[in-house]
Protein backbone atom coordinates (compact mmCIF):
# COMPACT_ATOMS: atom_id res chain seq x y z
CA UNK A 1 0.00 0.00 0.00
CA UNK A 2 1.33 3.44 -1.07
CA UNK A 3 0.82 6.57 0.72
CA UNK A 4 1.95 10.24 -0.86
CA UNK A 5 1.08 13.44 1.76
CA UNK A 6 1.33 16.35 0.11
CA UNK A 7 2.77 18.82 2.86
CA UNK A 8 4.39 22.33 3.44
CA UNK A 9 6.24 21.33 6.37
CA UNK A 10 7.36 18.04 5.39
CA UNK A 11 9.57 17.90 8.33
CA UNK A 12 6.77 17.84 10.48
CA UNK A 13 6.08 13.91 9.55
CA UNK A 14 9.90 13.27 9.67
CA UNK A 15 9.94 11.71 13.11
CA UNK A 16 6.27 9.69 12.95
CA UNK A 17 7.15 7.48 9.91
CA UNK A 18 10.81 6.52 10.77
CA UNK A 19 10.38 4.43 14.28
CA UNK A 20 8.68 1.59 15.63
CA UNK A 21 5.72 -0.08 13.16
CA UNK A 22 5.84 2.37 10.90
CA UNK A 23 9.59 2.29 10.52
CA UNK A 24 9.14 -1.78 10.05
CA UNK A 25 6.39 -1.61 7.89
CA UNK A 26 8.64 -0.18 5.33
CA UNK A 27 11.73 -1.33 5.44
CA UNK A 28 9.55 -4.99 5.10
CA UNK A 29 8.35 -3.23 2.16
CA UNK A 30 4.61 -3.71 3.04
CA UNK A 31 3.82 0.34 2.71
CA UNK A 32 5.69 3.14 0.90
CA UNK A 33 5.34 6.21 2.27
CA UNK A 34 6.03 9.40 0.20
CA UNK A 35 6.13 12.53 1.67
CA UNK A 36 6.20 15.80 -0.91
CA UNK A 37 7.02 19.20 0.13
CA UNK A 38 4.59 21.62 -1.85
CA UNK A 39 6.65 24.60 -1.67
CA UNK A 40 8.86 22.43 -4.26
CA UNK A 41 5.54 22.85 -6.72
CA UNK A 42 4.66 26.59 -5.97
CA UNK A 43 4.20 28.61 -9.05
CA UNK A 44 5.85 31.92 -8.19
CA UNK A 45 9.24 33.35 -7.87
CA UNK A 46 8.84 33.61 -3.87
CA UNK A 47 7.25 29.67 -3.28
CA UNK A 48 4.68 30.95 -1.51
CA UNK A 49 1.78 28.57 -1.01
CA UNK A 50 -0.37 30.84 0.41
CA UNK A 51 -2.50 34.06 -0.16
CA UNK A 52 -4.81 36.28 0.97
CA UNK A 53 -8.54 35.77 1.37
CA UNK A 54 -10.85 37.00 -0.85
CA UNK A 55 -13.71 39.01 0.46
CA UNK A 56 -11.25 39.96 3.67
CA UNK A 57 -10.89 38.55 6.80
CA UNK A 58 -7.94 36.73 8.85
CA UNK A 59 -5.72 34.01 8.31
CA UNK A 60 -4.27 32.68 5.01
CA UNK A 61 -5.13 30.47 2.69
CA UNK A 62 -3.58 27.74 0.50
CA UNK A 63 -3.87 28.75 -3.20
CA UNK A 64 -4.63 25.91 -6.19
CA UNK A 65 -1.57 26.01 -8.22
CA UNK A 66 0.87 23.65 -6.20
CA UNK A 67 -1.57 21.35 -4.90
CA UNK A 68 -2.85 21.25 -8.43
CA UNK A 69 0.32 20.79 -9.79
CA UNK A 70 1.59 18.43 -7.17
CA UNK A 71 -1.90 16.05 -7.61
CA UNK A 72 -1.57 15.92 -11.39
CA UNK A 73 1.63 14.54 -11.22
CA UNK A 74 1.17 12.24 -9.20
CA UNK A 75 -1.70 11.45 -10.82
CA UNK A 76 -0.12 10.45 -13.91
CA UNK A 77 2.16 8.06 -12.44
CA UNK A 78 -0.86 5.95 -10.87
CA UNK A 79 -4.15 5.84 -10.10
CA UNK A 80 -5.32 6.54 -6.60
CA UNK A 81 -7.98 5.15 -4.86
CA UNK A 82 -8.52 8.27 -2.68
CA UNK A 83 -7.51 11.57 -2.35
CA UNK A 84 -7.98 12.54 0.94
CA UNK A 85 -7.91 15.88 2.45
CA UNK A 86 -7.38 15.92 6.42
CA UNK A 87 -10.31 18.69 7.85
CA UNK A 88 -11.87 19.32 11.45
CA UNK A 89 -15.09 19.10 9.17
CA UNK A 90 -14.96 16.43 7.97
CA UNK A 91 -15.81 13.24 8.62
CA UNK A 92 -14.81 11.78 11.83
CA UNK A 93 -12.15 9.05 11.50
CA UNK A 94 -12.81 5.70 13.61
CA UNK A 95 -11.79 2.10 13.40
CA UNK A 96 -14.37 1.77 10.98
CA UNK A 97 -12.75 4.10 8.13
CA UNK A 98 -9.32 2.78 8.69
CA UNK A 99 -10.65 -0.75 8.13
CA UNK A 100 -12.06 0.18 5.01
CA UNK A 101 -8.95 2.06 3.57
CA UNK A 102 -6.24 -0.12 4.81
CA UNK A 103 -7.76 -2.69 1.97
CA UNK A 104 -6.93 0.13 -0.75
CA UNK A 105 -4.03 0.59 -2.69
CA UNK A 106 -2.90 4.09 -3.53
CA UNK A 107 -3.65 7.02 -0.88
CA UNK A 108 -2.96 10.58 -1.39
CA UNK A 109 -3.03 12.90 1.43
CA UNK A 110 -3.28 16.69 1.32
CA UNK A 111 -2.11 18.38 4.63
CA UNK A 112 -3.91 21.78 5.15
CA UNK A 113 -2.17 24.89 6.56
CA UNK A 114 -3.61 28.43 8.07
CA UNK A 115 -7.09 29.48 7.18
CA UNK A 116 -7.47 25.97 5.25
CA UNK A 117 -6.95 25.48 1.73
CA UNK A 118 -8.85 27.12 -1.62
CA UNK A 119 -12.47 25.26 -1.66
CA UNK A 120 -11.63 24.31 -5.50
CA UNK A 121 -9.13 22.35 -4.23
CA UNK A 122 -11.71 20.26 -2.09
CA UNK A 123 -14.46 20.52 -4.71
CA UNK A 124 -12.27 18.91 -8.14
CA UNK A 125 -9.28 17.12 -6.47
CA UNK A 126 -10.30 15.52 -3.06
CA UNK A 127 -12.34 12.50 -2.91
CA UNK A 128 -12.68 12.22 0.82
CA UNK A 129 -12.20 14.73 3.77
CA UNK A 130 -11.15 13.42 6.92
CA UNK A 131 -11.50 15.16 10.62
CA UNK A 132 -9.27 12.92 13.70
CA UNK A 133 -11.56 14.65 16.38
CA UNK A 134 -13.31 17.72 17.24
CA UNK A 135 -10.63 20.27 17.98
CA UNK A 136 -8.48 22.51 15.45
CA UNK A 137 -4.65 21.68 15.08
CA UNK A 138 -2.85 23.79 13.13
CA UNK A 139 -1.89 21.95 10.41
CA UNK A 140 -2.53 18.41 8.51
CA UNK A 141 0.43 17.00 9.80
CA UNK A 142 -0.61 15.20 12.74
CA UNK A 143 -3.72 14.40 11.38
CA UNK A 144 -1.79 12.77 7.93
CA UNK A 145 0.12 10.74 10.63
CA UNK A 146 -2.60 9.34 13.33
CA UNK A 147 -4.88 8.26 10.18
CA UNK A 148 -1.53 6.52 8.40
CA UNK A 149 -0.65 5.00 11.40
CA UNK A 150 -4.36 3.41 12.04
CA UNK A 151 -4.30 2.33 8.63
CA UNK A 152 -0.93 0.78 8.13
CA UNK A 153 -1.28 -1.62 11.60
CA UNK A 154 -3.96 -3.40 10.15
CA UNK A 155 -2.02 -4.34 7.33
CA UNK A 156 -1.46 -7.90 6.99
CA UNK A 157 2.10 -8.97 7.99
CA UNK A 158 2.65 -5.33 9.80
CA UNK A 159 2.43 -6.27 13.57
CA UNK A 160 3.97 -9.70 14.72
CA UNK A 161 1.07 -10.86 16.27
CA UNK A 162 -1.09 -10.37 14.20
CA UNK A 163 -4.29 -11.36 16.53
CA UNK A 164 -3.32 -8.06 18.78
CA UNK A 165 -5.66 -5.67 16.32
CA UNK A 166 -8.26 -8.01 16.27
CA UNK A 167 -8.68 -7.98 20.04
CA UNK A 168 -8.04 -4.03 20.26
CA UNK A 169 -10.52 -1.58 21.75
CA UNK A 170 -13.45 -0.61 18.54
CA UNK A 171 -12.17 -3.73 16.54
CA UNK A 172 -14.96 -5.04 17.69
CA UNK A 173 -17.88 -3.24 19.47
CA UNK A 174 -15.97 -3.89 23.24
CA UNK A 175 -12.77 -2.23 24.19
CA UNK A 176 -9.87 -3.84 24.92
CA UNK A 177 -9.62 -5.64 28.28
CA UNK A 178 -6.99 -4.53 31.17
CA UNK A 179 -3.83 -6.10 30.35
CA UNK A 180 -0.72 -7.25 32.82
CA UNK A 181 2.86 -7.91 33.07
CA UNK A 182 5.84 -8.95 35.24
CA UNK A 183 6.23 -8.81 38.49
CA UNK A 184 2.87 -10.36 39.57
CA UNK A 185 2.65 -8.82 42.65
CA UNK A 186 3.90 -4.97 43.39
CA UNK A 187 4.00 -3.78 46.47
CA UNK A 188 0.94 -5.89 47.54
CA UNK A 189 -0.66 -4.99 44.23
CA UNK A 190 -1.36 -7.98 42.64
CA UNK A 191 -2.38 -9.14 39.23
CA UNK A 192 -5.83 -10.80 39.13
CA UNK A 193 -5.29 -14.77 39.85
CA UNK A 194 -6.75 -15.82 36.84
CA UNK A 195 -4.21 -14.46 34.69
CA UNK A 196 -1.71 -16.79 36.38
CA UNK A 197 -3.66 -20.03 36.15
CA UNK A 198 -2.62 -21.18 32.36
CA UNK A 199 -6.87 -21.95 32.17
CA UNK A 200 -7.26 -20.60 28.56
CA UNK A 201 -11.05 -20.72 28.14
CA UNK A 202 -11.38 -18.92 31.60
CA UNK A 203 -8.53 -16.54 31.03
CA UNK A 204 -10.59 -15.29 27.91
CA UNK A 205 -14.30 -15.67 29.74
CA UNK A 206 -12.52 -13.36 31.86
CA UNK A 207 -11.46 -10.90 29.39
CA UNK A 208 -14.60 -10.98 27.69
CA UNK A 209 -16.16 -10.09 31.09
CA UNK A 210 -13.75 -6.68 31.92
CA UNK A 211 -14.02 -5.55 28.54
CA UNK A 212 -17.82 -6.01 28.78
CA UNK A 213 -17.54 -3.88 32.02
CA UNK A 214 -15.48 -1.25 30.73
CA UNK A 215 -17.13 -0.76 27.75
CA UNK A 216 -20.50 -0.36 29.81
CA UNK A 217 -18.89 2.15 32.23
CA UNK A 218 -17.03 3.98 29.65
CA UNK A 219 -18.64 3.64 26.59
CA UNK A 220 -21.92 2.81 26.31
CA UNK A 221 -22.49 4.28 22.99
CA UNK A 222 -21.04 1.02 21.28
CA UNK A 223 -22.86 -1.40 23.01
CA UNK A 224 -26.35 0.69 21.95
CA UNK A 225 -27.02 -1.72 19.47
N1 LIG B 1 -10.31 27.14 9.31
C1 LIG B 1 -10.38 25.70 9.42
C2 LIG B 1 -9.24 25.15 10.27
C3 LIG B 1 -7.89 25.29 9.67
S1 LIG B 1 -6.70 24.51 10.63
C4 LIG B 1 -11.69 25.33 10.05
O1 LIG B 1 -12.17 26.03 10.91
O2 LIG B 1 -12.24 24.25 9.70
C5 LIG B 1 -5.43 24.23 9.44
C6 LIG B 1 -5.37 22.82 8.84
O3 LIG B 1 -5.07 21.88 9.86
C7 LIG B 1 -6.64 22.32 8.19
O4 LIG B 1 -6.76 22.76 6.88
C8 LIG B 1 -6.46 20.81 8.28
O5 LIG B 1 -5.69 20.32 7.20
C9 LIG B 1 -5.67 20.63 9.56
N2 LIG B 1 -6.51 20.24 10.72
C10 LIG B 1 -6.75 20.99 11.82
N3 LIG B 1 -7.53 20.34 12.70
C11 LIG B 1 -7.78 19.12 12.15
C12 LIG B 1 -8.55 18.00 12.58
N4 LIG B 1 -9.20 17.99 13.74
N5 LIG B 1 -8.60 16.92 11.77
C13 LIG B 1 -7.95 16.91 10.59
N6 LIG B 1 -7.21 17.95 10.13
C14 LIG B 1 -7.13 19.05 10.89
Amino acid sequence: MRFDIISVLPGLLESPFAHSILQRAQKKGLTEIVVHNLRDYATNKQKSVDDYPYGGGSGMVMGIEPFAKCIEMLCAEREYDEVIFMSPDGERLDQGIANELSIKKNIMILCGHYKGIDQRIRDIFVTREISIGDYVLSGGELPAAVLVDAVVRLLPGVLNDETSALSDSFQGELLDAPVYTRPADWKGHKVPEILLSGHEAKINEWRYEQALERTKKRRPDLLAD
